[in-house]
């Protein structure tokens, strides 16, 4: 594909409030500042007014605009994969989760055909929202898309992670939890080389957390033949995996310079690949 402007993004309030087979109730959705909460001129329900119609508009076209600026960003990443489609769900009634900002739905995306699906999730609708409605005048400065994006190219490696996540033997979550370091490290590079990850400032610091938390995790399984949904989102909620993971692939991707040995002889004959004819 040739820019980011040219990604095909959908991003749709969901469901959708003028969806007739929504089953929408006022509720879930009045929260949302600037919302208005008082019938059409005809007695229709408030998520018809016009005014509330525009809303929902006004935060589609800025979660795609979003959406799109990261994808600019880190395009020459982006740039050789297969395209046709993005979905970006802005999910009001809070479906997925009470602390997750957005998401990268690996499960209902599919490479080969280059369809992709991701979520806006409560609370940073909640942010997005308060923004448009000039109640924050600061949206929270993480990368959020070009995190979510990462996901993406990242996505059969999160698929096979995903089968030990969901297993119900102890030694395949044990594996999964460590893996969620490798996910997450990944996927918020970026922000720690931006200087935006707060809490641990140092590799040292992250080996040594990391060490201590998983020990403690190994132990607690050990009392479990099968584990359950309870005690694995219990495993693997928390903040951790975004705040030690970077560091931990940062300390690998040393190690892994150091074995390539980019010295002047090796850098220079790579140079000399760029010129062939
Ligand atoms: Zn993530």
């Amino acid at each position: 594909m040739s820019s980011a402007q040219a990604l095909q993004i959908n991003a749709y309030m969901s469901p959708h409030p003028l969806d007739e087979d929504s089953f929408l109730e006022e509720e879930w959705i009045s929260w949302l500042p600037g919302y208005v909460k008082e019938e059409t001129e005809d007695g229709l329900p408030s998520y018809y007014h016009d005014s509330n119609v525009a809303l929902y508009e006004k935060i589609e076209t800025f979660t795609n605009d979003l959406f799109k600026k990261a994808a600019e960003r880190i395009w020459p990443l982006l740039k050789d994969h297969h395209f046709k489609k993005v979905f970006i769900s802005i999910d009001y009634s809070n479906y997925r989760g009470d602390t997750s900002l957005a998401g990268y739905e690996y499960r209902y995306s599919n490479p080969g055909k280059g369809t992709y699906q991701f979520s806006v999730d409560r609370n940073l609708l909640h942010r997005y929202s308060a923004f448009l409605d000039e109640k924050l005048d600061k949206l929270p400065n993480m990368n959020i898309w070009e995190h979510e994006l990462m996901h993406l190219l990242d996505h059969w490696e999160i698929l096979k992670a995903s089968s030990f996540a969901h297993s119900d033997l102890p030694l395949n979550n044990l594996r999964y939890y460590a893996l969620k370091y490798r996910e997450e490290g990944i996927a918020n590079l970026l922000d720690l080389l931006d200087g935006k990850i707060k809490g641990i400032s140092s590799i040292a610091k992250a080996k040594e957390v990391f060490a201590a938390n998983y020990t403690k995790v190994k132990s607690d399984l050990s009392n479990h033949k099968k584990t359950d949904d309870k005690i694995r989102s219990e495993m693997y909620s928390g903040y951790d995996f975004y705040e030690v993971g970077p560091w931990i692939i940062l300390d690998m991707l040393d190690e892994i310079f150091s074995l390539t040995e980019i010295d002047t002889d090796w850098f220079m004959s790579r140079l000399g690949n760029y010129c062939q004819p």
